[in-house]
């Protein structure tokens, strides 16, 4: 029974990213199995999962194909590491796909278990690349407000979230931020275009400030995805492509919620048309089946750090853990076989964009948006006035998340916006359900405010 779980959980199970206080005054939610886009919970009710679980879980749930894989290579070898120049068929087979399918100077992957140690990874790797090729000065790395990149200390500290810088002193030193192109929290006294603009000359302004030879990389989510969906203004990536082309900084795509065809490419960047020196990934490259991570290493820093003659002196005892890469692989064979990315960019993605940016004439909508299969709704208290937020940041938000989760539905509220990223193997009926769903709950937190 419900209560009974709840009651255990409460008494033992520290949740991340949780108000612990009132979660055990209301009681978790407990989901007990899934099915495509769905989840049930212990209560039976079925949820459509707007979130992808995380944004991971790209292929749907239950694919009985990704287990079998699972399965089989536990029976072959469920664990050997790929320290001291060891491997095992599923990591070469894996490392083999993921060169092809990224960019053609992209060549190379170093294996670690999640999206957070990609980017510890990454923390290490521009430094140590700057120190190899004789520039040991270049060691500031720029992020971005608002970023998120994870939950350790080089996650924490690239990412720009301050409620997390502030608890354990962070960011570590050598860290800088810039402004984030959130145009409508912080551009509307100007266009979008001109707001990208000025939002990508930030960097420009950073690097002269600091100097071009102390900097090792700046690193960035093509769209901030825990942020709140911040989908940049059509001329941000383009000048930021300009500055990254002029300065000899490393370029650091945080693909772990962008790749593997959440904006119907397979990375972000190729989206945005930016080419990245460095890409860690993770949620996707499994749909969330198993844990696994990666960093995708250019050519450029791969020859500089892999033959200077030193071993690079990192890495993770389940650095391409052989059944993790099993799934990864059964993982990456359904997505091209059902041409899942291709479905994002001409079939699910325009389909569900279409209805979901109709929700921007709701009168609690400031504004709706969508790229590929990422979008947001942002709530306003008054639709003549988007410049005005509710009082109290985030309660709102919250109001919407519970009354969504009533409707059937899981949206995820980040202070009062709130923001979807479905599987990409969302039918078009679970699209409309998906719409239908949300602007019920609109209506339904409407009602609940003017009470
Ligand atoms: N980078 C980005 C862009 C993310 O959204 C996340 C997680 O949401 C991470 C890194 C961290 O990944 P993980 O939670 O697997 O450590």
């Amino acid at each position: 029974p419900t209560k009974a779980l709840q009651e255990i959980d409460a008494a033992h199970h520290w949740h991340p990213f949780s108000d612990m206080k009132s979660l055990n005054e209301e009681g978790s939610r407990i989901v007990t199995s899934a099915d495509g886009v769905w989840i049930s919970d212990s209560d039976g009710k079925k949820i459509l999962d707007g979130m992808a679980g995380l944004w991971c879980v790209q292929v749907g749930h239950g694919r009985k194909e990704i287990a079998d894989a699972v399965n089989r290579q536990m029976n072959e070898l469920a664990y050997y590491n790929t320290f001291f120049k060891t491997t095992h068929p599923p990591a070469i087979a894996l490392s083999e796909k993921l060169a092809k399918l990224a960019p053609d100077h992209i060549n190379t992957v170093f294996y670690c278990s999640s999206g957070s140690e990609a980017n510890d990874t990454v923390f290490r790797m521009v430094r140590t690349y700057w120190d190899k090729m004789g520039k040991p000065d270049k060691k500031v790395i720029i992020g971005r407000w608002n970023g998120y990149h994870g939950s350790t200390l080089a996650g924490t500290s690239l990412g720009g979230m301050k409620a997390m810088h502030a608890q354990g002193d962070l960011p570590v030193s050598g860290v800088h931020h810039i402004d984030q192109p959130y145009w409508f929290g912080e551009g509307q006294d100007m266009s979008p275009e001109e707001f990208g603009v000025l939002a990508a000359r930030k960097l420009e302004e950073a690097i002269d400030e600091i100097g071009e030879d102390k900097i090792a990389a700046f690193i960035a989510e093509p769209i901030q995805g825990a942020g709140g969906v911040i989908i940049p203004p059509a001329t941000y990536w383009p000048e930021m492509r300009r500055i990254l082309e002029e300065r000899d900084i490393l370029f650091v795509s945080d693909e772990v919620i962008c790749g593997f065809g959440r904006l119907g490419e397979w990375f972000g960047s190729t989206h945005f048309g930016v080419k990245p020196d460095l890409m860690p990934i993770a949620k996707g490259l499994t749909s969330g089946y198993l844990p696994m991570g990666g960093v995708l290493v250019s050519d450029r820093v791969a020859e500089g750090l892999m033959n200077s003659g030193d071993d690079f002196n990192h890495g993770y005892t389940y650095s391409g853990h052989p059944v993790c890469a099993a799934a990864a692989l059964a993982n990456l064979e359904i997505i091209e076989r059902e041409g899942l990315v291709d479905r994002v960019k001409n079939d699910i993605g325009p389909y569900l964009q279409e209805r979901w940016l109709g929700l921007g004439d709701h009168p609690l909508v400031g504004e709706a948006r969508m790229t590929g299969l990422m979008g947001a709704l942002e709530l306003v208290p008054d639709k003549t006035d988007l410049k005005k937020t509710f009082p109290d940041t985030g309660t709102v938000g919250t109001i919407c998340r519970d009354i969504s989760f009533q409707n059937s539905m899981v949206m995820r509220a980040v202070r009062d916006s709130m923001i979807i990223s479905p599987p990409l193997v969302l039918s078009h009926e679970e699209a409309d359900f998906l719409v239908e769903s949300a602007e019920k709950t609109l209506n339904d937190t409407y009602q609940t405010l003017k009470k």
